[in-house]
């Protein structure tokens, strides 16, 4: 057990962020709990929306210091289509952060849950395990806030730098060894459009240059419209991919599509000093307030983030009580009774959160997923 707590900044966020965040810190307190921490301080912050339609400001200083003082931030989800700043865009602050804190890796899981089935008729398409990285503070997101415009044409230029694109490179590929370990196949794919743009050819070139540092691992290429045919085709051909943070934040939804809808899809925002987790859905206004959301992505955002506590603070405990957390939610959909609304069910967030919450009180510390 470690001598301190743990402090999380919590970012409920918008829409059915409130919902889902709360849900998922009674899960992770129990599952530290379960695996002989004490409790995680909590702090909750205020961001978002209706952060920006209280405050005037959509990520107040206070926010990006809890962020910074916390040794983990959860996040659920920011934004409402009718809060836009003067210029037309909306208010991203999810994204401003990735800046703010340097995070560089977004860190997309494309694992299936037993029990729940894809939409895919390869009964292969059942069992995917693959992680999309995405480039987070560069690619044509540098042009947030500083596109141009009049009345004849657009502009927003992507920007690729060697150092941008060689540390998320040199994750992927430490990620890929880290998999092979653990008996996956050992290989990265470059996802980019290197046959057409000059930035694409150069963020290829470096991808080349880190590969020759990781002989244990298999390089591939693939262009990202191809890539998104075999990701509907064949996406269990695919190990580790790593690409542009646009093309990432496409795939990532095409990914989340494969197992079971965003509602199952976690991810996580990682930089050299902070990381962030959060699933990779939005606010979704159309369903706030209505209980109907699947709180899933949310818990194993949970999971993935005290799966990277334990490595950061190099407490086994942490470890086992993301484990907990992720065995949790196999088991309250394993049978294929549990159904969410996003599939055509009835189980929404208080249905979902009680099936993992017992799941979890019924896991044994003898638990041969803990191993
Ligand atoms: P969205 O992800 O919020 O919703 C897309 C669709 O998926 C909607 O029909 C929604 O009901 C459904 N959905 C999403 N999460 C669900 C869940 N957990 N359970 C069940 N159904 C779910 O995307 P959008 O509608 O394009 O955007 C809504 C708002 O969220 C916008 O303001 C957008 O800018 C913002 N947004 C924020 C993030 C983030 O915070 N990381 C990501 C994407 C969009």
């Amino acid at each position: 057990m470690s001598e301190a707590a743990l402090e999380l900044a919590i970012l409920p966020g918008d829409g059915i962020g409130m919902e889902i965040t709360k849900p998922c810190v009674e899960l992770v307190q129990m599952a530290l709990q379960k695996a002989g921490e004490p409790k995680a301080v909590e702090n909750w912050l205020e961001a978002g929306a209706g952060a920006y339609t209280k405050l005037g400001n959509a990520l107040p200083a206070e926010t990006i210091a809890g962020c910074r003082q916390a040794d983990a931030v959860l996040l659920a989800a920011m934004g409402d289509p009718d809060v836009r700043y003067p210029d037309g865009t909306e208010i991203i602050p999810q994204v401003d952060l990735r800046f703010e804190l340097d995070l560089y890796a977004g860190v997309r899981p494309v694992r299936s849950v037993p029990g729940i089935k894809g939409p895919l008729a390869d009964p292969r398409g059942d069992k995917l395990d693959f992680v999309l990285i995405r480039e987070s503070t560069e690619g044509l997101f540098a042009s947030v806030g500083k596109g141009t415009r009049d009345e004849e044409q657009a502009t927003d230029t992507q920007v690729i730098t060697r150092k941008g694109t060689a540390r998320v490179c040199e994750f992927a590929f430490k990620l890929a060894q880290q998999r092979k370990a653990h008996g996956h196949a050992g290989e990265v794919t470059s996802v980019d459009k290197a046959n057409v743009f000059q930035s694409m050819a150069f963020w290829r070139d470096v991808f080349d240059d880190v590969a020759t540092g990781y002989e244990d691992i298999t390089k591939r290429y693939g262009y990202v419209d191809a890539v998104a045919l075999e990701m509907v085709r064949r996406p269990w051909i695919y190990d580790v991919m790593v690409t542009e943070n646009m093309y990432g934040d496409i795939l990532s939804d095409l990914a989340a599509g494969l197992i079971g809808g965003l509602g199952m899809a976690p991810s996580a925002d990682i930089g050299d000093e902070h990381a962030v987790f959060q699933p990779c859905h939005g606010s979704a206004p159309d369903i706030a307030g209505s209980g109907k959301a699947n709180p899933t992505a949310m818990f194993l955002s949970g999971a993935m983030m005290l799966e990277w506590l334990a490595l950061d603070k190099e407490n086994a405990n942490y470890h086992r009580a993301a484990v907990f957390l992720r065995s949790a939610v196999d088991d309250a959909f394993s049978d294929g009774t549990l159904v969410s609304t996003e599939r055509g069910g009835d189980a929404g967030v208080a249905e979902i959160t009680k099936a993992v919450g017992s799941a979890l009180s019924a896991l044994s510390n003898n638990d041969p997923r803990l191993a």
